[in-house]
C-alpha cells in the first residue's frame, strides 16, 4: 500500500491515542494521577497527555507479572502455544503498520517511509522469528553415564524490566519482547518518555492476540522514577536496557543495591567505518552517507567516524557531500522527505553543541545548521566534518545526530589503531576488495558487528550488541535466548 503526503496527514489527524498505562491487561492512570505531554517533534505541537508511572505504578506492575508467571497461564504454556499467540500478534502488527508507523513518526520526528517500510514490519518479523524458533530449541542431556540421567533444561526466568530508549520506539521494545515472551516470562516494559505511544497500542494488540492478562505490562514515565523504580525492584529477576552508556550505569548499580537482578545492556556507541585505498569509493559513499544519515544519525551503531585511507580521502568527500546535498529534509510525515526532525529541541541543542564545539577543531565540509520548519527547530542539516583527530570530541563522545568525523591514515595498522582507540565497540565497517584484509581487519576490530563492503548489517538471525562501554549480551538470533532463560539442571538417579 503506497500512502501519499495527504493520506498520512488525514491517518494522523485521526489517529486515537492510547494515553494511559497499560497493567494487567488494562489500561489504567497513574497511581498519583501525573501526567506528562508528549509532543511532535517535528511540529512542536503536543500530541497527547500520557500517565507519568512512578513507584507504585512499577509496584502494581510487577505484582501482576509475577501473579502471571506464578499461576503458570503463559509460562506454563508449551512453547508451540505460545509460538500461536506471537504470530497472531506478528500478523496484528502487519495488519497495523500505518498506525504503528505513524505513532513513531508523530512521537520522535522519523520519516513515515523509514517508520512504515522498516520499523513497523520490522516488529513484525522480529516477533515472527522469535516465535518460530521457540519451538526448534533442544534442551540437553549431560553425558553422565551409569545409572544417571542429568537433564540440563532451559527455564524462563520470571519477571523482565525492559527499559528501552526512542530512536526505534517500537523496534527496540520488539528486541526485548519477542525472545522473552517466546521464552516464557512475563514483562514489564518501561519506554523512553519521548516516545511513549507505540508501546501502549502494542500491548493491547498483544492481548488482542491472546496474550494472557499480566504477561506484557507498560509503565510510562520518566526514567528516573519509573525506570530506577524497575530497575531497583526486588521482585524483577532480570533488567534488559537499551540505552546511553551512563544509563546502563546506573542498572548496573540498581541492580547492585538492590536484589543483585541480572542486568544486560546495550548502549552506545562511536562505530568506525573504514575506507581502503582499494574500496569502490561510489558504494561506500552511499553506504557511509546511509550510516550516518539514516534516522537523523539517532542509531546507536551509526558509522559516525569515517576512517579513510589518504590516498582517496578528498575523492570519498567530495562524494559524501553530494549524497548529503541530496538528503531531503522535512516534514516527517512526506513521503518525499528523507530526513525528519530530532527527537526533541533538547537534544538538537545538545546536537548544534558538539557542531559549535567541533568547528574549533575540524573542518566543516558541509552542514552544521539547525533550520526551523513547520514551527519546529529541531531539524539539523547533514554535516560533515574533516581533518579530525582522534583526541576531538567529535571523535569520541556519541553525537546521536547527522554528523560525521573525517580521519585518514595511512597504513591498515593505523587504521585498527585509530577505530579501537574508543571506550566503545558497538559495530565497524571495512571497504576493501581484498578479502584477506577484510578478514585480517575485522579480526582485529573491537565490535559486536563487523560489516564488510556494506554498513550496519543486521537481521534476526544475528546477534547484535556490543563490546566494551558498547555494553554486553546479545539481542536478536537465537542468541537473544540466553539472556530470558536460566540452565536448569535436574539429575535422576534410577
Ligand atoms: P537514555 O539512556 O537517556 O534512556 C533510555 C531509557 O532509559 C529511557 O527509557 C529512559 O527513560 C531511561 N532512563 C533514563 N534515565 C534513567 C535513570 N536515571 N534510571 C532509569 N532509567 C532511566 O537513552 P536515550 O537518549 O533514550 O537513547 C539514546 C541512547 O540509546 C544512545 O546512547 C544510543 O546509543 C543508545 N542505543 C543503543 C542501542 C544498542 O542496541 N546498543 C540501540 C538504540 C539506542
Amino acid at each position: 500500500m503506497s500512502l501519499t503526503y495527504a493520506d498520512w496527514t488525514s491517518r494522523a489527524a485521526a489517529l486515537t491515542l492510547r494515553n494511559n498505562l497499560y497493567i494487567d491487561g488494562r489500561f489504567t492512570p497513574a497511581a498519583s494521577g501525573q501526567r506528562f505531554e508528549t509532543i511532535n517533534p517535528a511540529t512542536g505541537a503536543t500530541l497527547t497527555d500520557v500517565a507519568r508511572g512512578g513507584a507504585e505504578d512499577i509496584d502494581r506492575a510487577v505484582a501482576s507479572a509475577r501473579r502471571a508467571f506464578a499461576d503458570g497461564r503463559w509460562s506454563g504454556q508449551t512453547p508451540s502455544a505460545r509460538k500461536e499467540v506471537l504470530l497472531k500478534l506478528a500478523s496484528l502488527i502487519r495488519d497495523n503498520i500505518p498506525e504503528l508507523a505513524l505513532l513513531d513518526t508523530l512521537d520522535m520526528g522519523k520519516t513515515i517511509t523509514d517508520s512504515s517500510t522498516i520499523d513497523a514490519p520490522g516488529s513484525a518479523h522480529f516477533f515472527q522469528w522469535h516465535a518460530e524458533a521457540i519451538d526448534k530449541l533442544y534442551d540437553e542431556i549431560a553425558p553422565t553415564g551409569g545409572r544417571d540421567v542429568a537433564l540440563i533444561r532451559r527455564v524462563p526466568l520470571g519477571v523482565i524490566g525492559a527499559v528501552v530508549p526512542w530512536n526505534f520506539p517500537l523496534d527496540m521494545a520488539t528486541w526485548k519482547l519477542a525472545p522473552a515472551l517466546a521464552a516464557g516470562n512475563s514483562v514489564v516494559l518501561k519506554p523512553a518518555e519521548q516516545s511513549p505511544l507505540s508501546a501502549l497500542r502494542l500491548a493491547e494488540l498483544a492481548s488482542e492476540a491472546g496474550l494472557p492478562d499480566g504477561v506484557l505490562n507498560v509503565v510510562t514515565g520518566y526514567g528516573e522514577d519509573a525506570g530506577q523504580a524497575l530497575g531497583r525492584h526486588r521482585d524483577v529477576d532480570c533488567l534488559v536496557f537499551t540505552g546511553s552508556t551512563a544509563v546502563g550505569k546506573m542498572f548496573q548499580r540498581y541492580a547492585g543495591e538492590s536484589n543483585m537482578k541480572q542486568v544486560w545492556l546495550e548502549t552506545g556507541g562511536k562505530s568506525p567505518n573504514l575506507v581502503f585505498a582499494d574500496a569502490d569509493l561510489d558504494a561506500a559513499a552511499d553506504m557511509a552517507a546511509f550510516g550516518i544519515f539514516f534516522n537523523q544519525g539517532e542509531v546507536c551503531s551509526a558509522n559516525s567516524r569515517l576512517l579513510v585511507h589518504a590516498s582517496v580521502k578528498d575523492a570519498l568527500i567530495d562524494r559524501l557531500r553530494d549524497r548529503a546535498a541530496s538528503v531531503v529534509l522535512g516534514d516527517p510525515l512526506d513521503p518525499a522527505t528523507t530526513m525528519g526532525s530530532l527527537v526533541d529541541r533538547a537534544h538538537a541543542d545538545r546536537v548544534m553543541g558538539f557542531v559549535a564545539r567541533a568547528k574549533g577543531d575540524a573542518r566543516l565540509v558541509c552542514g552544521g545548521e539547525r533550520v526551523t520548519l513547520m514551527g519546529s527547530d529541531a531539524y539539523v542539516t547533514p554535516t560533515i566534518f574533516d581533518n579530525v583527530q582522534s583526541a576531538h570530541e567529535i571523535a569520541r563522545e556519541e553525537v546521536f545526530g547527522p554528523v560525521l568525523a573525517v580521519q585518514s591514515f595511512e597504513t591498515d595498522e593505523e587504521a585498527v589503531t585509530i577505530a579501537n582507540d574508543s571506550i566503545y565497540g558497538l559495530a565497524a565497517s571495512v571497504w576493501t576488495r581484498d578479502l584477506s584484509r577484510a578478514l585480517s581487519v575485522s579480526d582485529r576490530l573491537c565490535a559486536g558487528t563487523v560489516s564488510v563492503n556494506t554498513v550496519d548489517a543486521l537481521s534476526a538471525m544475528t546477534p547484535f550488541g556490543g563490546m566494551k562501554q558498547s555494553g554486553f549480551g546479545r539481542d536478536l538470533s537465537i542468541h537473544s535466548f540466553d539472556k530470558y532463560s536460566a540452565l536448569k539442571t535436574t539429575w535422576i538417579k534410577y
